[in-house]
């Protein structure tokens, strides 16, 4: 997501006149876009901009800027304690930078933080940055009102609102004249997707996935993410019926304990999850399911974290971000919620679920060894310059030997090995 607000920060900055560095030695302003989910993210956004002041040392114009969701968290005392930091633009406000850029260079210290109820940058043709030319995000929608009582983000990115359909569409159609072959809807609960047509019919997410998908066989479609309290049997027949909508769920869990699903606020049990895990696999049978987990939030037992564990081995998913609880600020758990789990007891349980979905992982991948897949080939391998990669519908990497195979195409590969993490085949 914050790749995708990067690439509207670009394209505003770009109509105001500024370009991109190709290194960091000839910026006159550096902004860093950043994450405030867990306190790891904010420490090393905060060793980046203190390791920035080497060159500002060096270049005495250089400014730096901090954007995104630390910046909204944190405001005027984020400038406070870096000292070298000169303005921070909070997610809703990127239209105002260029302002702020000039208020800094007349030697102003600038802060824009205001969260807004509609922005969407619905009519900002994103630059992309580094890209590949195959794949791309295209964000949908902005915020969150879910307030899971762990989570920061109702509070940095604002009131959840959606973006008009047609300039969506519009996003999607271009990129794929252009060659891209690829395009990812973003939201933090794409399945809350509503647009309201004028006259009062509405659009929801389903319809939305269908009218993306409708504008070529040749465009995959993926999304992210959809909270499974939402995850709907009409989206899963949308996606049945489109072959070029992605065989992939992200379905974040938390946990696997009805009695953290509570505290967190998830408004689903363990028994709605696996019956929507089912629905999936009855729509959907080559689908591939990946998640999002939470070792050690408050109050968490020995017999909480078991039944985390064996939900992971009910559901063996295909792929996993697992991470150690952290205290965000501000949030209910902040407020009411004790912090109870000692950091040693936390690496230890998380330790396990990575164990755990790792030997998963790589059972899952033995299996697929024998088998075709269509792979969407989009560059080298970074080990050797012989070899491509690409990934299957199922968003499996798939490694193999070049040949007459070129990037930005569809080939079919069969797959003859494989680790934990990627599938190692030959074309057919
Ligand atoms: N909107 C998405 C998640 C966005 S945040 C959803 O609801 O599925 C991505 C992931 O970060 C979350 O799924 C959660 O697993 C993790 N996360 C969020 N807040 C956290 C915290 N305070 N400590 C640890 N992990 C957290
Ligand atoms: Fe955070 Fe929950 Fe919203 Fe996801 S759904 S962004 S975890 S509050």
């Amino acid at each position: 997501m914050n790749f995708a607000d990067s690439e509207v920060v670009g394209s505003i900055l770009a109509v105001a006149g500024y370009g991109l560095t190709e290194t960091i030695e000839e910026a006159d302003f550096v902004l860093i876009n950043t994450c405030a989910i867990r306190d790891n993210a904010e420490q090393r956004v905060r060793h980046r901009v203190r390791e920035l002041r080497a060159l500002q040392n060096r270049r005495a114009h250089l400014r730096v800027g901090i954007l995104g969701c630390m910046a909204e968290r944190l405001q005027d005392r984020l400038m406070a304690e870096e000292d070298n930091l000169s303005f921070v633009c909070g997610p809703d406000a990127y239209r105002r930078l260029p302002d702020l850029l000039r208020q800094v260079r007349e030697g102003q210290k600038a802060a824009e933080v205001e969260l807004s109820t509609t922005e969407t940058y619905a009519d900002i043709e994103p630059v992309r940055l580094g890209s590949n030319g195959i794949t791309a995000y295209i964000s949908i929608m902005r915020g969150c009102q879910n307030y899971c009582a762990y989570c920061v983000v109702p509070y940095t990115r604002g009131r959840e609102r959606s973006r008009d359909p047609q300039t969506i569409v519009d996003e999607a159609r271009t990129l794929f004249e252009q060659g891209y072959r690829e395009v990812t809807l973003l939201g933090q609960n794409v399945n809350s997707y509503r647009w309201t047509v004028d006259g009062g019919s509405t659009v929801g997410f389903p319809e939305l996935m269908d009218r993306v998908a409708s504008i070529s066989p040749l465009l995959r479609v993926r999304f992210a993410t959809s909270h499974p309290k939402d995850l709907s049997d009409e989206l899963l027949q949308v996606m049945a019926s489109h072959p070029n909508i992605c065989r992939c769920i992200h379905l974040p869990v938390q946990s696997g304990s009805d009695r953290m699903l509570k505290l967190m606020n998830r408004k689903y049990t363990v028994e709605w999850y696996l019956d929507r895990v089912a629905a999936i696999r009855r729509y959907l049978p080559d689908c591939s399911i990946t998640t999002d987990v939470i070792a050690g939030f408050s109050t968490e037992t020995e017999e909480d974290h078991q039944a985390t564990l064996e939900l992971f081995r009910t559901v063996r998913y295909d792929y996993a971000y697992m991470f150690k609880y952290s205290l965000r600020e501000g949030t209910y758990a902040w407020r009411h919620l004790a912090d109870d789990i000692d950091d040693a007891e936390k690496t230890r349980r998380l330790n396990e679920i990575i164990a755990l979905q790792g030997q998963i992982a790589l059972e899952n991948n033995r299996q697929e060894v024998g088998r075709e897949y269509e792979v969407l080939v989009e560059g080298e391998s970074h080990r050797s310059k012989e070899r491509l990669f690409g990934r299957n519908s199922q968003n499996k990497v798939l490694v193999f030997d070049r040949k007459d195979a070129v990037a930005g195409t569809y080939r079919r590969v069969r797959v003859t090995d494989c680790t934990a993490a990627t599938l190692l085949g030959e074309l057919v």
